[in-house]
């Protein structure tokens, strides 16, 4: 672990798996609350003096952090495919590494000047936004490096420090982009912690920590709530990014053949284990059969196999319970539906891309979050009862029309109840849009000046 710039072990390790191949990718600590504590604490005190450097120091400190990232991003990107399973090709860590990069790169960019509210014989009133103090970032595991810089760099650009806990199941690329960082940060800016199930749970010990001022959480909706639970009662700042069960809605004017790449990654980047993935495809009754077809003449060309092959643009499922869970629910997906590719669990945690036609609201794989690579797909006629049953979730993370009229798809696309929403294509988020959920899928944005504005408290002058 990285505390207070120093390499720390814990008592003990614990192995993390590689997905493709079932062995050790690599060993993590077993960190304890004693850790952590140590860790908030050189945090702490890093704030006095990260807190009081000028906005360029802080910039310019950013844009050095970005350089590292760039620097190393090959050795972090063999990190991620050894203990994620995804692979280094395709929309795989190479790519997650470019995204790190971009991101890194535009939040450095940012800033959030005073804003003078009123300047006249009435007197002055100035907005200021001041850094909060310690961050706590809890990560999960699907992009491990990607979400790591999600958390760590607006936190930094705006003057806080950090303590982040990555997931038990992709520990090591977070722990080996904390080291990177520490190599051109004050010691105590950004630790890192690491724990598995069998120890202290530190994610709960963070969100219930006297000495955290806020927590950016990503993960399930489950785990969430618990997070904004045990943060009441010392009332920290707390951007929820959960769960999604996103919808796409395709209208009868589309060119099936056309769209039919978009659609595919739409629901499989990463697996299918993505937050804002398709995971709910509504075609309308003209164009169903066509668009069922196209879909799965380009998925069924897709090659699957271990992340560290060139060849792989596939990998397989991140962990045993994704890949359970995956399939009880294309299993509940067969009872009822058409399955148009796939269907059976292959070796090991590989899943093929499996797509499912004829399935509605009500059945589990349309209901459920899968987070995995299977598609349900629901032919609709109406298509106010399509917005109905898009919306008929309690989550609300990101959604798509696809139409070749974009000012109609643009109004079914403002009746969606998501914070994201896509026209011809889904799940494309970047660094200068802000990226949030509504309703169960959470509060609070990422990205942008909105997102960074999360990480300060304002403080309004009057003179
Ligand atoms: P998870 O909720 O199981 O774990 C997330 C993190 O929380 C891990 O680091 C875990 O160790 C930690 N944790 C466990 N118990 C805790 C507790 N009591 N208090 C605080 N932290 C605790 O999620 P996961 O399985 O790693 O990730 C998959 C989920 O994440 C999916 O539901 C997916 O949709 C969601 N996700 C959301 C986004 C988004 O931006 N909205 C992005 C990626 C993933």
């Amino acid at each position: 672990m990285t505390i207070g710039g120093k390499s720390v072990s814990g008592e003990d390790t614990f192995a993390v798996l590689n997905p493709s191949t079932g062995e050790t990718a690599g060993y993590a600590p077993k960190g304890s609350i004693k850790d952590l504590d140590s860790a908030v604490s050189a945090a702490n005190k890093a704030f006095e003096s990260w807190s009081q450097l000028s906005d360029e120091e802080l910039q310019a400190a950013c844009e050095k952090v970005t350089a590292k990232i760039d620097e190393n991003a090959e050795e972090l990107a063999n990190i991620i495919t050894l203990e994620q399973g995804k692979p280094l090709n395709g929309l795989g860590s190479r790519w997650e590494l470019g995204g790190a990069s971009a991101w890194a790169g535009y939040t450095s960019g940012l800033s959030l000047p005073m804003k003078t509210l009123q300047d006249n014989n009435e007197g002055l009133v100035e907005l200021h936004r001041k850094p909060l103090g310690v961050i706590g970032s809890i990560t999960p595991w699907n992009f491990p490096v990607m979400i790591a810089v999600w958390h760590i760099m607006p936190a930094l650009r705006t003057g806080n420090t950090v303590v982040i806990k990555p997931s038990p199941n992709t520990p090591l690329s977070t722990l080996r982009l904390v080291e990177i960082m520490n190599e051109v940060l004050p010691a105590g800016v950004v630790n890192c912690v690491t724990d598995n199930e069998e120890g202290e749970n530190l994610g709960a010990a963070m969100s219930a920590h006297p000495d955290i001022r806020k927590i950016v959480f990503t993960g399930s909706c489950a785990t969430g709530q618990k997070v904004m639970l045990s943060a009441a009662e010392t009332m920290k700042r707390l951007t929820l990014e959960m769960g999604g069960n996103d919808a796409a809605i395709v209208l009868p004017d589309v060119d099936p053949k056309a769209i039919a790449e978009g659609l595919f990654w739409g629901g499989f980047i990463n697996n299918g284990q993505t937050c804002a993935a398709m995971k709910r495809l509504y075609v309308h009754e003209d164009v169903y059969d066509d668009v069922c077809t196209e879909l799965v003449a380009f998925a069924k060309n897709i090659p699957m196999g271990d992340g560290m092959a060139e060849e792989s643009i596939l990998g397989p499922i991140q962990n045993k319970m994704q890949f359970d869970k995956v399939s009880r629910l294309v299993e509940a997906g067969k009872q009822k539906g058409r399955v148009l590719l796939g269907g059976e669990p292959g070796d090991g945690l590989f899943f093929p891309a499996t797509i499912i036609a004829d399935l509605e609201n009500g059945d589990p794989l349309v209901d459920e979050e899968q987070f995995g690579p299977a598609l349900p797909i629901i032919k609709y006629s109406d298509i106010d009862d399509v917005i109905n049953a898009a919306n008929d979730t309690t989550n609300g993370l990101g959604g798509s029309v696809w139409s070749k009229d974009i000012d109609t798809a643009k109004e079914i696309a403002l009746q969606l109840e998501c914070g994201s929403v896509w026209i011809n294509k889904h799940g494309a988020i970047q660094p200068n849009a802000p990226f949030g959920g509504v309703k169960s899928s959470g509060f609070g944005v990422e990205f942008g000046e909105e997102g960074l504005q999360e990480y300060t408290d304002i403080q309004v002058v009057f003179s």
